[in-house]
């Protein structure tokens, strides 16, 4: 059902199933090929990245962007959401909480919810954790050498590298023309040890890092990024079922990869299915 909503109720043009596998590598920076049956599900992405799912979804939608929601008001009702600088931006009938578990306590503890049910939703809410996470775009000119796989996953979680993609493999739009992107996921002890490092520090590192794990003469990466998600991947999970008998009474409910674990399209089907709850009262 999950795999449905993008491969067919949100199906875009470029939605691609990449065609190379991912191989594996343990703490030693000891690659192999990766099991074959997971390879042998389908692996999709969009040409243009990810967004695209995300703007395909909106499609008639009224999205405000860039409205930082901080605190909420429950009236009669319904609620009233407010921005951070207090400004009220509406009142709705219903709501339904979709952002990282973590920030959502910070989030319900702002807000004026009655009968002392702030802190029973709270502590359901922090029985998820997340891990951080830094990202590391290396761009290459020339692109580095073709593999026989698109992604490494470390599976013994013992290196600063947690997982590798050649974006270029992906897709080609996804980098300048003539060049090559390795994007690697820093591990979560890497991310919190380099949390506050000096993002130029960070590249040199990772570059040098990636090199030694491929055994290849990279040259110097002629563009780089960074970028640091404290909320990456949900470690430990929290009930939805029990959060959500508490609150959709209140016209309020919540989803999100904290209930379901770290991935789009479970995330997204836990929407859609507590949508559908919401909705249904
Ligand atoms: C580096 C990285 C790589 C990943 N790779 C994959 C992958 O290859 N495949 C896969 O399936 N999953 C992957 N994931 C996991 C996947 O991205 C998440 O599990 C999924 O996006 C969770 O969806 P969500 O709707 O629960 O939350 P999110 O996607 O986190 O969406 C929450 C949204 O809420 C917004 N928000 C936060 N606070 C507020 C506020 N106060 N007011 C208003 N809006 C707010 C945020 O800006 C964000 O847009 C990856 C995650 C990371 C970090």
């Amino acid at each position: 059902m999950s795999a449905d909503l993008i491969t067919r109720r949100f199906r875009l043009p470029d939605l691609i199933d990449i065609g190379k596998p991912v191989w594996v590598f343990d703490q030693h920076g000891h690659i192999q090929e990766g099991d074959p049956l997971q390879n042998m599900g389908s692996k999709w992405t969009y040409r243009s990245g990810l967004s695209a799912l995300a703007q395909r979804m909106a499609d008639g939608l009224d999205v405000r962007l860039e409205t930082p929601i901080s605190h909420l008001q429950q009236r009669v009702a319904g609620w009233n959401l407010f921005d951070g600088s207090g400004q009220l931006i509406s009142d709705f009938a219903q709501v339904l909480i979709t952002i990282p578990a973590s920030q959502t306590v910070d989030l319900i503890e702002a807000s004026q919810i009655a009968n002392g049910q702030k802190k029973s939703i709270c502590a359901l809410l922090r029985l998820a954790s997340y891990n951080p996470l830094i990202s590391v775009m290396l761009g290459y000119h020339p692109t580095p050498q073709p593999r026989p796989y698109y992604a490494l996953v470390n599976t013994d979680k013992a290196h600063a590298i947690s997982w590798l993609a050649w974006e270029h493999e992906k897709a080609p739009e996804r980098v300048p023309e003539h060049a090559g992107l390795l994007l690697a996921q820093m591990s979560p002890h890497y991310s919190r040890e380099h949390w506050q490092a000096p993002n130029d520090v960070v590249i040199s590192e990772v570059a040098n890092l990636v090199a030694a794990l491929l055994g290849e003469p990279l040259t110097t990466p002629v563009f780089t990024d960074t970028y640091h998600w404290r909320h990456a991947l949900p470690v430990e999970k929290a009930n939805a079922q029990l959060l959500n008998a508490l609150t959709l009474p209140l016209g309020l409910a919540f989803c999100g990869d904290a209930f379901v674990g770290g991935r789009v399209h479970l995330a997204l089907e836990n929407g859609a299915a507590v949508a559908l709850q919401l909705i249904s009262r």
